[in-house]
């Protein structure tokens, strides 16, 4: 893999665009860290699963009952991890250091290894967004073409079709499948030979004992296998859905950019201008957005302040709109949420025959 530079450190946009945060959170006296609002929506979260996951193991309604609750319990875990896991992962859920680890831990409970997220997502993500090769959240490789630079197949120009069935996929492949696979190649993306200390590999394995105890072998021994099937496969399904296409919505959209790192091993702009030109918003008026996203419809504004808890974002995104506007940038955004939807499914369109 090509060594991968950005054209200097700090443009002067990055520069100014700090300073009027830094006078934002000076003037109104506010801790960029999460603050009450987000510890009850944490609350609602986490009760709503433990308390739909009981009452489908232990209290089963009727059937279509049932498959509602299946839905709901993945709608909260994607809830979770959109609220409480991702700022806790990027330390900005609270100003205490075990209150960030306790919330990014959620990851594990949910089954996933908060340890290869670290790297996949603070690391890779958030610096080389976009670029293939470096940026894990666009290999979806050979099942779609995520990127002008990826190879394209036959069958990529129904991508706009079946994505939906790929995305189903990703939560329970990502458990049992991906994470492990990371953990014995060592190897996510550009970043190889991961060393992982005595802790994380016990931390790692007893992740997936827990989970696979807690989300298949309960449920199997209280439900029987096929109705531990049905009610799984719809959980997983939800949650899959539903991670993948929020946070593809604010990278492979129409407007975004891409680069290929063999062809500009030296990237043309530092990395905050970087993030302006490979990150779009959506829907960023709706409070319910916010509220269900943990903020991952202003993902301009987390990306160029990953350390600053979404519950700001509304506030800094007319900050962050300005200065753009200041520089000469295109603040990407798209109006709603189904207006990104349609964008995302026009990219993969476009993606798959171009
Ligand atoms: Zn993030």
């Amino acid at each position: 893999m090509a060594t991968l530079k950005f054209n200097g450190n700090a443009s002067t946009f990055y520069t100014d665009l700090k300073a009027r945060v830094d006078a934002y959170f000076l003037e109104h006296k506010i801790d960029p860290v999460g603050n009450a609002k987000l510890y009850v929506k944490s609350a609602f979260y986490v009760t709503s699963f433990i308390a739909t996951y009981i009452m489908l193991v232990f209290f089963t309604p009727s059937a279509p009952f049932a498959i509602l609750l299946s839905i709901m319990l993945g709608l909260f875990s994607a809830g979770i991890g959109f609220n409480v896991m991702h700022d806790g992962g990027h330390g900005s859920y609270s100003s205490s250091k075990t209150m960030n680890r306790i919330a990014a831990l959620t990851l594990n409970l949910l089954g996933g290894s908060s340890f290869m997220w670290n790297i996949k997502h603070n690391m890779l993500h958030h610096t080389w967004t976009n670029i293939e090769g470096h940026d894990d959240d666009i290999a979806a490789e050979p099942f779609l073409r995520l990127a002008p630079s990826q190879k394209k197949r036959f069958y990529h120009r129904f991508q706009h079709i079946y994505f939906f069935l790929i995305y189903g996929m990703t939560y329970v492949l990502w458990i049992y499948i991906l994470d492990i696979g990371k953990y014995f190649r060592k190897t996510i993306a550009s970043k190889e030979n991961i060393h992982l200390d005595l802790k994380t590999h016990i931390g790692f394995w007893l992740t997936k004992i827990i989970y696979l105890g807690i989300f298949a072998v309960i449920p199997i021994i209280r439900l029987g296998w096929v109705d531990f099937f049905i009610g799984y496969g719809i959980f997983v399904v939800t949650t899959g859905i539903v991670i993948s296409i929020i946070f593809q919505l604010a990278h492979t959209v129409e407007d975004t950019s891409f680069v290929d790192p063999i062809a500009t091993p030296v990237l043309e702009n530092d990395w905050a201008v970087h993030q302006i030109l490979t990150t779009s918003n959506f829907g960023s008026r709706s409070k319910l957005l916010s509220f269900l996203t943990g903020g991952l419809n202003q993902q301009v504004e987390h990306h160029l302040f990953p350390k600053i808890s979404h519950v700001h974002y509304p506030e800094l995104s007319p900050i962050v709109k300005a200065t753009c506007a200041d520089h000469g940038l295109v603040y990407l955004e798209q109006p709603t949420f189904f207006a990104a939807v349609v964008s995302h499914i026009k990219y993969l369109y476009r993606m798959g025959r171009e």
